[in-house]
């Protein structure tokens, strides 16, 4: 099973398959395209968590200074987890998880 590289390589969404660029900017840790993330971290960046279950967003909230916050829980462990949006991702997923209307079963390949 293919993981997230972090260090900001591209790699291939495990949940829609989407080919994912470099972000340049940050590290890139999770897809454009259905906003999911892969359980690997227990502080950003120190892949210290074996747990690689799938983190899906839940919420999406507006932070003044950062931007877009997506809220993920793990499909597998249950953990709440925040993290910050790119600038690429689709914002008409932001906005489903906002309104509560994402699927994730609409993104699977
Ligand atoms: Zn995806
Ligand atoms: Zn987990």
């Amino acid at each position: 099973m293919r993981v997230f590289k972090k260090n900001d390589d591209e790699f291939e969404c495990r949940w829609c398959g989407k080919m994912i660029p470099k972000l340049k900017y940050s590290s890139r840790d999770h897809c454009t395209r259905c906003l999911t993330s892969i359980h690997i971290d227990i502080n950003p960046g120190d892949r210290a968590c074996n747990c690689l279950g799938t983190l899906f967003p839940i919420d999406v909230t507006i932070n003044n200074k950062k931007g877009y916050i997506i809220t993920y829980k793990c499909d597998k462990c249950g953990i709440i987890h925040n993290n910050k949006s790119a600038e690429d991702d689709h914002f008409s997923t932001l906005l489903k998880v906002m309104n509560k209307t994402y699927d994730k079963n609409y993104y699977k390949k």
